[in-house]
């Protein structure tokens, strides 16, 4: 199978009323884009995000692992779908880490989603510490072990996405060897784990992705997408990057 490539952004605490024309920006683009793209806003701009830009997909940032029950504060797969919502994140490293989140939540939280019928990028990814130590790989392949979700019923809804977390926010990227590397171990685990359908899954690349480095990081092997924070946030930075991902898909 093809795997078309998914370029999806990651909005974190930002967005407001105000930037809703933005979102609308970029989902006009989406129309002849031939690759698929997203945006993954705050939970309080969900339903007037996807008002906003009808036929986009929209998506929540985080879920409960549960259906319901008393956890407050929490959102459930149940209720983003209800917002309009069509897929989330999993296990970002800025919740691991601030919010204590364990490999089990995330596995939890991937396999709620899934279930609700929403799709899922599930985040992996090393420490700078980790990185220097050169125990990225056997780290990060063990974190994507245990978040795993125990099947994937349709590879097309599930996505991992590897953000070394001394890249996100920081200006600074892996060198395309490493990020090669990586991507090749994670996808000899979801076969392992999956099967023939662990290659159908698609591996983002996230951490500092901008319009300046996004043609040579599409260029990787397996890369099969982007997670973009900063630079998804104004159309004028974020579609240069979907140019550079567009007309081409990884077999
Ligand atoms: C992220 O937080 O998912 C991310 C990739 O951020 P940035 O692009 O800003 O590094």
């Amino acid at each position: 199978m093809e795997r078309r490539k998914l370029v999806a952004g990651n909005w974190k605490m930002h967005g407001v009323s105000a930037d809703l024309a933005e979102i609308t920006s970029i989902s006009l683009a989406a129309e002849t884009a031939d690759i698929d793209m997203a945006l993954c806003v705050p939970a309080t701009l969900i339903e007037r995000a996807v008002r906003a830009a009808p036929g986009f997909s929209i998506g929540g940032q985080d879920v409960h692992g549960s259906e319901k029950g008393a956890h407050t504060g929490c959102i459930s797969a149940a209720m983003l779908l209800d917002a309009g919502a069509r897929l989330t994140i999993v296990g970002h490293s800025e919740r691991r880490e601030a919010q204590g989140e364990s490999d089990g939540d995330v596995k939890a939280k991937a396999e709620a989603a899934l279930a609700a019928g929403l799709s899922v990028i599930l985040c992996v990814g090393e420490s700078d510490s980790v990185r220097e130590s050169g125990k990225a790989v056997e780290t990060v392949t063990a974190q994507l072990d245990s978040s795993l979700p125990g099947g994937i019923s349709d590879a097309s809804r599930f996505s991992v996405a590897y953000e070394p977390i001394w890249a996100i926010g920081t200006g600074k990227v892996p060198s395309t060897s490493d990020i090669d590397e990586m991507h090749a171990a994670l996808r000899g685990r979801l076969v392992a784990a999956f099967g023939e359908a662990g290659n159908n899954v698609r591996i983002l690349y996230g951490g500092s992705v901008k319009a300046s480095n996004a043609t040579e990081i599409f260029g990787v092997p397996d890369v099969d997408g982007a997670l973009v924070g900063g630079a998804s946030l104004k159309a004028a930075d974020f579609l240069p990057i979907v140019d550079a991902a567009s007309g081409s898909i990884n077999r």
